[in-house]
């Protein structure tokens, strides 16, 4: 009996050494802490999908998770709903409230194409790359708006200055080389950003064969990722989601408004007249404009600054503009004189309009350790995404408007 017993308690301690050997070889497997991969593909509106071939992104349905739609914050465009998703904020307290943004004080511009985007003073959130930096953990981006800027202080561990013409291929390489680091440097959380099938959709029109086609040519780099990451038998480590900012409606040449048939161009500086049309009266003009804007066509609905709806949640700035004009699905705002010599006016698609128009939802796919099999899940709001990184990353979140709830049907914990 003594010896039966002397031969159990030998079995325990040697069981117990060999998963201490095991803990101690770290394999790059064993050692991944929470990995989160955050996809952009810009401009996919919610059926696209439905409307080709797109066996990457039908992957990721049937083994995680698929929205019918991921619905936008106002207004629907690239940078501000980019914000919206890696802080959690609604555009007013992000402050990218548009891609053109004009600061009174300084007479300086936010654009796209400018050196502003590198600037800090721009962005009153906190992206969720600098939660985790600031919670220690490594962080990548290849490519998102705001990530070159130094945001309270941090930027990610590793960046990239944007290139709109980069390799899409050679994007997809570094984050497989970013994973392939060790411990030490590896990232617990990368983006990857893609500017298609927006271009392509403003050109050509939404779904359009064109920009159906430059889906299945993003669909195929999200393939190679895929397959980058079951190579390297990671599939149960590494957790991917897929998102696009927004998406795409028809414009028309016999859908367009002239704002100087209701007013004296001399007297506004039109800071943006895409979608949202932001007014910037001359010093005492502020009223007079508006009493001639409000109510003249029955396509834009205009309002002073603080008298915005309540969901669009675009009052509380101090760059939105005196006066803001919201178009209609499909119109667009402009002067005669750039009507008439500006023949391809406007492009065949655009976005930028009310939210609630099913047209501007956007997609949002996942998979990967932290995420159920096979679900679906109604549109959800994107500022609910930050919370649910910081749940998979296992970081504390900033204050922010979104609700982790939504997705309590969809998590494994
Ligand atoms: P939008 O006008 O809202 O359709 O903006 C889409 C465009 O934003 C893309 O075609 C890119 O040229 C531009 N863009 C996207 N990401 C960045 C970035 N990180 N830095 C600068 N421009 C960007
Ligand atoms: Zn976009
Ligand atoms: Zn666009």
């Amino acid at each position: 009996m003594k010896l039966l017993k002397f031969l159990l308690i030998l079995s325990i301690f040697l069981e117990g050494c060999s998963s201490h050997n095991i803990t101690d070889t770290k394999t790059p497997q064993q050692s991944f802490k929470p990995t989160l991969i955050l996809v952009s593909f810009d401009g996919v509106r919610y059926d696209y999908p439905s409307l080709t071939q797109t066996p990457a992104l039908d992957q990721i349905e049937e083994n995680g998770i698929k929205a019918n739609g991921l619905k936008t914050s106002f207004p629907s465009k690239t940078f501000p709903n980019h914000l919206s998703i890696v802080t959690g904020l609604f555009p007013e307290n992000h402050g990218i409230i548009a891609n053109r943004i004009y600061d009174d004080t300084t007479n300086k511009f936010y654009t796209l194409g400018g050196n502003a985007v590198t600037e800090s003073k721009w962005y009153q959130g906190e992206p969720i790359w600098v939660t985790a930096e600031k919670q220690g953990l490594k962080t990548a981006t290849f490519f998102w708006p705001g990530s070159e800027a130094k945001i309270n202080g941090f930027r990610p561990t590793y960046y990239k200055a944007y290139e709109h013409q980069f390799s899409y291929e050679k994007r997809v390489e570094q984050i497989l080389d970013w994973l392939d680091l060790s411990d030490d440097k590896r990232p617990q959380f990368l983006t990857l950003y893609f500017d298609e099938p927006d271009s392509s959709g403003h050109r050509y029109g939404p779904a359009s064969s064109e920009a159906l086609i430059a889906l299945e040519n993003v669909d195929k780099q999200l393939l190679n990722l895929l397959q980058g990451i079951k190579s390297r038998n990671l599939e149960d480590k590494v957790n991917l989601m897929v998102v696009s900012d927004h998406g795409m409606t028809s414009l028309s040449r016999d859908k367009v408004l002239f704002l100087d048939d209701y007013i004296d161009m001399d007297n506004v500086k039109i800071i943006d007249y895409s979608a949202v049309v932001a007014i910037r009266p001359r010093e005492g003009e502020t009223e007079s404009v508006y009493q001639k804007l409000k109510d003249v066509h029955p396509h834009m609905q205009v309002y002073r600054k603080g008298e915005i709806p309540e969901k669009y949640h675009y009052n509380n700035y101090k760059f939105i503009q005196p006066i803001i004009g919201v178009l209609d699905l499909g119109w667009s705002a402009t002067t005669h004189s750039s009507f008439d010599s500006h023949t391809n006016y406007p492009s065949k698609g655009s976005h930028g309009f009310d939210p609630d128009n099913q047209e501007m939802n956007a997609i949002f796919y996942a998979t990967g350790p932290a995420f159920k099999k096979g679900v679906q899940l109604s549109v959800i709001q994107n500022t609910n995404l930050y919370e649910l990184m910081c749940a998979i990353l296992k970081i504390t979140p900033a204050p922010n408007d979104g609700n982790l709830d939504v997705f309590k049907d969809v998590l494994i914990d």
